[in-house]
């Protein structure tokens, strides 16, 4: 990868803090200032969700892991946001690096807040979120003109861990045609029960994204109310992004990924003109 920095690009200074998001996974889906920031980094700071492959456009730096999933190594947030003070205090680059958007349910906003308040100058790099990126790699848009007006992005945890109990069910189910839940494989039958009993179809259309825009990723489509049963029984791991609505049924024409791996040269050369030489 040639670097950016001709003078053109932002400039990371010592003592500074670029929190940047790395997008879902598929490392081409770094933004360009994203890949400033980490040319120009001497210690990254990455959590577990961050694609393979993003951290060797770095070699330069330090690369510090700061994951919080289940199972490994955890390093809570307060420390987290205090390492990233205390780099920046040394003077160094800092670049701490987020899956998907760093400001959509990532505490990129809290860890924010921290810098600001210990006088650390910031920049946010956004990225792409995996409830949008993800579910377009999964043929899903999350947006079409005849399916919605609005989408609701919401998180299946709340601080304590469990489902969310502030929001407004009812309001969602019957208001927003798509919502897009991040975190929501371990409470789906809490919120596919809630978003039922708020006049939601049993029968609504719902896709788990598991490892979005990676080598890894699947795509289970069930409904809302089998939904928590057929991921059980489907072993997915997380990370998955769920869809809920109308929109998951466009994946029957716009699933792009399996056309690309279901397309071989002799279905778009049915006269078998332009084949290869041995044919010849
Ligand atoms: N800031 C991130 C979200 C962090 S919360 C973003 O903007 O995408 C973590 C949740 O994001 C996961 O539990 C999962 O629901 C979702 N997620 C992140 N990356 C994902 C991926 N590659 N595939 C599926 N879901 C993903």
């Amino acid at each position: 990868m040639p670097p950016l920095s001709n003078g053109d690009w932002p400039e990371l200074q010592p003592g500074w803090v670029w929190l940047c998001g790395a997008g879902p996974g598929d490392a081409g889906l770094l933004t360009l200032h994203g890949l400033n920031a980490l040319q120009q980094a001497d210690v990254i700071v990455y959590d577990a969700l961050v694609g393979d492959g993003i951290l060797q456009w770095a070699p330069q730096a330090e690369h510090i892991y700061a994951g919080k999933r289940g199972g490994k190594a955890s390093s809570k947030q307060r420390d987290i946001s205090l390492t990233l003070v205390e780099l920046a205090l040394e003077g160094r680059k800092v670049v701490r690096l987020k899956g998907g958007d760093p400001f959509v349910f990532g505490r990129g906003g809290e860890e924010a807040q921290t810098l600001v308040q210990h006088g650390i100058p910031i920049r946010i790099v956004p990225g792409i979120s995996a409830g949008i990126g993800g579910l377009a790699y999964a043929g899903i848009p999350v947006t079409h003109r005849d399916v919605n007006q609005c989408v609701t992005f919401l998180t299946g945890h709340d601080k304590a861990g469990d489902a969310p109990t502030s929001l407004d069910w009812e309001a969602i189910a019957k208001g927003s045609q798509v919502i897009v839940v991040y975190m929501g494989m371990k409470h789906i039958d809490r919120i596919a029960d809630q978003l039922i009993a708020g006049g939601r179809p049993k029968d609504d259309p719902v896709a788990f994204v598991t490892s979005a825009t990676t080598g890894n990723q699947t795509v289970l489509e069930s409904t809302l109310q089998n939904a928590a049963a057929d991921a059980a029984a489907s072993g997915l791991e997380p990370p998955s992004i769920v869809c809920i609505g109308r929109a998951v049924e466009l994946r029957k024409v716009l699933d792009w990924q399996s056309m690309i791996v279901g397309i071989q040269p002799r279905d778009l050369d049915p006269l078998g003109r332009g084949r290869p030489a041995e044919s010849a």
